[in-house]
């Protein structure tokens, strides 16, 4: 694999995120449990356990389609704002790309679209304390380093530092969107969960898709 993401690398980030997720469910929820009501990292859990027991069961023929059902079935088996959101974020990806096989500046592009998706769904605004406030800076990162030339790798690993550091940066935010908006100024000196899972879903990219698996 050079600079290009087929199925089987696909399939290999949707099951490296679900085993990151199965990693930190605790992790997850207690942030949750914090600003919310515990159940991020159970939500998520589930949805992705059955998005890789659907893939095992139904291999999809390509790309699109891979990212379509990964996507439906986030939205179908998570009741929370996750579901929704991250459904969104795979279908606009599957949107994105075509039935051959992904090259980087697609791969960038899809996830633009993704961050697209869960901000027309979420309306929240980047500071507003979700995980737009990781996914938007990995996205940035991953246009920065496409656009100097860099190689799907690099750019993957400066996207996943960005989605850290994103992550990070929620915890002075006040939270504007979602549950953890109910509680106003509480809110301040927690790590956002959602943005917690995005920063995972780069580092399983780094390691799945940029071609250090
Ligand atoms: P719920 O809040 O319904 O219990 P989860 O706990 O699974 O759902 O997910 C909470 C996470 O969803 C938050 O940490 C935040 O990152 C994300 N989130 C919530 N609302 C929005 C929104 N409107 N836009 C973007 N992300 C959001
Ligand atoms: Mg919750």
């Amino acid at each position: 694999m050079a600079d290009g993401v087929d199925v089987q690398a696909l399939t290999a980030w949707v099951r490296e995120f679900d085993r990151l997720v199965a990693e930190h469910e605790g992790e997850l929820t207690g942030l949750d449990a914090a600003i919310g009501d515990a159940d991020h990292g159970a939500n998520m859990h589930r949805g992705l356990t059955a998005a890789v027991a659907a893939l095992a069961g139904t291999p999809p023929a390509d790309p699109a389609a891979l990212l379509k059902q990964v996507g439906m079935t986030l939205i179908s088996k998570v009741g929370g704002a996750s579901g929704p959101l991250y459904g969104t974020l795979f279908l606009r990806m599957a949107g994105a790309v075509g039935t051959d096989e992904v090259d980087a500046a697609t791969y960038a592009r899809a996830l633009r679209a993704g961050l697209d998706g869960v901000l027309a769904r979420g309306k929240a605004e980047p500071g507003d304390k979700t995980m737009v406030d990781a996914l938007g800076p990995a996205c940035d990162a991953l246009d920065q380093e496409m656009a100097a030339g860099g190689s799907l790798a690099e750019a993957l690993r400066r996207a996943a530092t960005a989605a850290r550091q994103g992550r990070d940066a929620t915890v002075p935010m006040l939270a504007r969107k979602g549950r953890a908006s109910y509680l106003g100024e509480r809110s301040i000196g927690h790590q956002d969960p959602g943005a917690t899972t995005t920063a995972l879903l780069l580092d399983a990219a780094v390691t799945t898709l940029g071609g250090e698996g």
